[in-house]
């Protein structure tokens, strides 16, 4: 796997389950975070259009200016990041018919996720663009960020089809990452089709060659 944000495959079919994304969880290993600084989300929301150049180059020197607030958007944004796992994971039912979440754990997530949401819509505004009068999020440079990707995370939740939200299955050496399957037939079972499967098999081998070569005392 990458290991820096730049390189993070982006294969959730919306901003915010490429965000959830950007935490591995699963595997024996401590789960990485690719969002490890202000930094690195910075260049995440970029990537992803969650904010234009212009944008990125004042948010950057707001929170350049502020460690403290870069930090506390940093922060909100993981929030929003796990609140929605929570939420999907509900959604997602596994191969043997289970939710593979805690629908009680879910609703908890959801009222945490309208506060971030109520926040943004506080500090959002109505604008004037061309003919009409469009609702404008992220106008604080400071928390432009967390509330775009607030907003983002209520669009999923109200617009988006959520019977179509997969995990890569972790039971057959999947990664885990939530996607929205966007095929015809609903049939998409890994994050990046065959390559997922592809890395988990060669993987496979390559530990198995390992633990071959140097047995355990
Ligand atoms: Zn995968």
């Amino acid at each position: 796997m990458p290991l820096d944000v730049s390189e993070l495959p982006l294969v959730g079919g919306h901003p915010v389950l490429d965000l959830v994304n950007t935490l591995e969880r699963g595997g024996s290993s401590p789960p990485h975070d690719f969002l490890s600084d202000s930094s690195a989300l910075l260049r995440w929301s970029g990537r992803v259009g969650v904010l234009s150049d212009a944008e990125f180059r004042q948010v950057s020197r707001v929170w350049r200016d502020e460690p403290a607030v870069a930090h506390a958007g940093l922060a909100a944004v993981r929030d929003i990041r796990e609140g929605l796992h929570v939420v999907l994971l509900a959604l997602i039912t596994d191969a043997d018919g289970d939710p593979a979440g805690d629908p009680v754990a879910a609703g908890a997530a959801l009222v945490a996720l309208h506060e971030r949401w109520s926040g943004a819509a506080a500090r959002a505004r109505f604008v004037l663009d061309w003919s009409r009068v469009r609702l404008a999020y992220g106008t604080v440079p400071a928390m432009l960020v967390p509330d775009r990707l607030a907003e983002a995370a209520r669009d999923v939740m109200v617009t988006a089809d959520l019977t179509r939200v997969r995990r890569c299955p972790v039971g057959e050496g999947g990664c885990g990452w939530l996607f929205l399957d966007q095929s015809r037939n609903g049939s998409r079972r890994w994050c990046r089709m065959a390559d997922c499967g592809n890395a988990v098999k060669a993987r496979r081998l390559t530990e198995r060659r390992r633990a071959g070569r140097s047995p355990r005392p």
